[in-house]
């Protein structure tokens, strides 16, 4: 019955449907060029309205990846990281301005490999949002927990203060224009998927919690993403649970043809 509810009210709402693939640091200038042409010409020919598809490409890829998508009204463009400065001494970093110089539209903030390798911290991320958003760009916000606090019960609680201390300082507005992706850590690159239900739970976990700060009406606008292991198998089952607004997808980005199937899963 609660499923029939969500899933009428899910129609009802029709919430931005996003399916991004993050190439992380894979495919060189040229391999990644021929990815994103083959990307937009089966989007061109097989892909609904409703959907958008973002590409996060390397930095280096994106002033020429731009020119690709541009015009194609389906595919946009986003970086997988900025800088939590404007500009300045910070040699090897890229700045939000630069980003948006080259025609991206959207940012991944706060990957867990960036939270791991890098030591991104929340109140870092809060930064790094403020900046996305003051330059007109979207914030792909990821969190997610580790296998370790899933296990222990506690993923709510951690996922939600990742949102709190990131996010929670933003204006109605402004928290609308944020997309939200929730990447449990255990199941990136795992092979691991969390279970369609696994998915649901925390995505509504999530989307109450919106709620309770920002009220229902804000909290329904905002799409949430699901990542980890998403691949064309196990997407359509994904993609139907109510809170669940399509995904990031890490390693079956990579393949065009697997990555446009993903986003047909709708
Ligand atoms: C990711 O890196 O955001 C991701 C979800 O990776 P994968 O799909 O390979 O698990």
């Amino acid at each position: 019955m609660n499923y029939l509810w969500g899933e009428t009210r899910k129609n009802q709402i029709m919430r931005k449907k996003i399916v991004a693939g993050n190439w992380k640091m894979n495919k060189n200038l040229s391999e990644g060029l021929a990815l994103a042409s083959e990307v937009v010409n089966i989007v061109n020919d097989e892909l609904n309205d409703d959907v958008t598809v973002v590409l996060c490409t390397p930095f280096i890829h994106l002033s020429q990846v731009a020119k690709i998508v541009e015009g194609s009204g389906k595919v946009f463009l986003s970086a997988q990281n900025i800088s939590e400065h404007e500009s300045g001494a910070y040699t090897g970093d890229i700045s939000i301005e630069m980003v948006k110089s080259t025609g991206a539209e959207y940012v991944v903030l706060g990957h867990s490999e960036r939270r791991e390798y890098h030591n991104e911290s929340n109140a870092q991320l809060a930064k790094k949002v403020d900046l996305t958003l003051a330059n007109g760009l979207t914030p792909i916000f990821c969190c997610g927990e580790s296998l370790e606090i899933r296990e222990s019960g506690k993923e709510v609680a951690y996922v939600t203060n990742q949102l709190t201390e990131s996010l929670f300082h933003l204006t109605e507005d402004e928290i609308q224009k944020v997309v939200i992706a929730y990447e449990p850590i255990w199941a990136i690159g795992t092979g691991r998927t969390a279970s369609s239900q696994q998915a649901q739970d925390m995505h509504k976990s999530l989307r109450d919690f919106l709620a309770g700060q920002y009220g229902q009406e804000v909290a329904d606008e905002i799409s949430i993403l699901y990542g980890g292991s998403a691949k064309p198998d196990n997407a359509p089952e994904l993609f139907a649970q109510p809170d669940v607004d399509g995904g990031l997808i890490g390693g079956a980005s990579l393949k065009a043809r697997d990555f446009v199937s993903i986003a047909k899963s709708f």
